[in-house]
């Protein structure tokens, strides 16, 4: 039996009906650009953060020759590059599918599947679940049916942890420690505990269910969260169609336990004498030259393989662990965050100005003088220029709002909680001492 499981609890009261999505879903992806006030952005989904380390370097030369010299990882593991020429899609799409970064037009924005980035590496968890990704990805781009599930809808494989769970994905398999796994569908709905074998399929099926119940309600979903109280998730429909399809699913308790961490930046001691590093990108970018020194360590020094995470980091697994402390020093030299203690450990931003025209502030400069010169990090913190707050973190984290009469710092305690939150300073903050003192100080708090 599985042990009581990290699913997130529910994100609105049993009963109140979410709001109403506003038209389609124009989430970018690397083949539909999105038209960014600097440039056309391209949003290269990366299942599990797995990539090559040839498939990282097709993406540094994609933005230093195309884009606008910079790679940012989004807090689904995926890859972004901004200011790219209008006519620059058709090469950059040609550059991805020869490296195997499109191996479905149909599906490329729907690959989202965020997964465990230290399994197996760190001795923790129950499962490699690196290998449900590739074959859930594969099972994904081979179903016509799945290419209709929105580019926001999340797939969190978990290996026991509780990280990926943490993210509130709207499908989520975690390992168990008896060999079996727990398939959740949607944040607080119901569980199944299934055979690990049979878990990426159940989680296509997963999808299935939400895709008819979204037809059901009238199409406007793009999350399992954005159903209406009729057609939320039930079990007994969910096992009856697991069954459909030859897999036994048997009904789990909800549960909240403690939710995990995301990997610290640093050394990471393997079980077999292999070290793996995890580094944090300042703010979530990263240079191509930086990318580059990432990708030549994984082929050099480890074993050709990096794994970008949700929480704008990167783990560089099997290196020997005699050369890891000196290949973690020379990425602290590169500008990568490697200490756990670094303010800049778990802070992010959106895109601000000059590329959102939405943005009532320059949040990365800003943000970037808050963070310089100080010690120790506390809560994410997360800057944002507007109040859509695009890709802010999970669970607890400081939010620092741009608004038109300064930056406003508060606390928010809970995933998708009350827009009120408190821990900051009454008043708007300016940019300066006095912001990056109030930010300190909610970190802590
Ligand atoms: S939070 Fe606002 S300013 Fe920032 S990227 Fe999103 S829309 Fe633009």
């Amino acid at each position: 039996m599985l042990a009581a499981m990290p699913f997130a609890p529910a994100p609105t009261p049993s009963g109140a009906r979410p709001a109403a999505r506003q038209g389609g879903d124009a989430c970018p992806g690397a083949l539909r650009l999105h038209a960014a006030a600097d440039g056309a952005l391209a949003r290269i989904r990366v299942p599990a953060g797995l990539l090559t380390a040839r498939q990282a370097r097709v993406l540094a030369r994609a933005a230093a020759e195309l884009g606008d010299g910079g790679l940012d990882l989004t807090s689904r593991g995926n890859i972004q590059l901004r200011g790219l020429a209008p006519d620059h899609g058709g090469a950059l799409a040609d550059r991805l599918r020869s490296a195997g970064l499109l191996p479905s037009d149909r599906h490329e924005r729907v690959r989202n599947i965020a997964a465990s980035p230290l399994a197996g590496l760190d001795g923790a968890g129950h499962a490699d679940v690196q290998a449900w990704a590739r074959e859930l990805d594969a099972l994904l781009c081979a179903d016509p049916d799945a290419a209709r599930l929105s580019g926001r809808f999340l797939f969190g494989l978990d290996d026991g942890r509780g990280d990926v769970a943490a993210l509130a994905p709207d499908v989520t398999l975690i390992a168990g420690q008896d060999g079996r796994a727990a398939l959740g569908y949607g944040v607080g709905g119901p569980a199944l505990q299934l055979a690990a074998e049979d878990a990426p399929r159940a989680a296509v099926l997963a999808a299935h269910a939400f895709l008819s119940a979204r037809d059901a309600d009238g199409g406007g979903a793009w999350r399992v969260a954005d159903l209406s109280p009729e057609h939320r998730p039930r079990a007994d429909a969910l096992a009856a169609r697991l069954a459909a399809a030859g897999i036994s699913g048997t009904p789990l308790p909800r549960a909240t336990p403690p939710l995990g961490a995301p990997p610290a930046p640093g050394l990471v001691p393997g079980p077999h004498g292999a070290h793996a590093l995890s580094v944090a990108a300042p703010l979530g970018r990263t240079t191509v030259a930086q990318w580059e020194l990432l990708a030549e360590t994984a082929a050099h020094d480890g074993d050709g393989e990096l794994r970008v995470t949700p929480w704008r980091g990167i783990v560089l697994p099997g290196l020997r662990a005699a050369a890891a402390p000196a290949r973690l020093a020379a990425l602290a030299e590169a500008g990568f965050v490697t200490d756990e203690d670094s303010a800049w450990h778990g802070a992010g931003v959106c895109a601000g100005r000059p590329g959102c025209a939405k943005s009532l502030a320059d949040v990365r400069t800003d943000a970037a003088a808050a963070l310089a010169g100080r010690r120790g990090g506390g809560l994410p913190v997360y800057w944002s220029g507007c109040e859509r707050r695009c890709g802010h973190p999970g669970g607890a984290w400081v939010d620092v709002l741009a608004t038109r009469e300064g930056y406003r710092v508060a606390v928010r305690p809970v995933p998708h909680g009350p827009s009120d939150g408190s821990g900051g300073p009454a008043e708007p903050v300016a940019a300066g001492r006095r912001l990056a003192e109030a930010v300190a100080a909610a970190r802590t708090a």
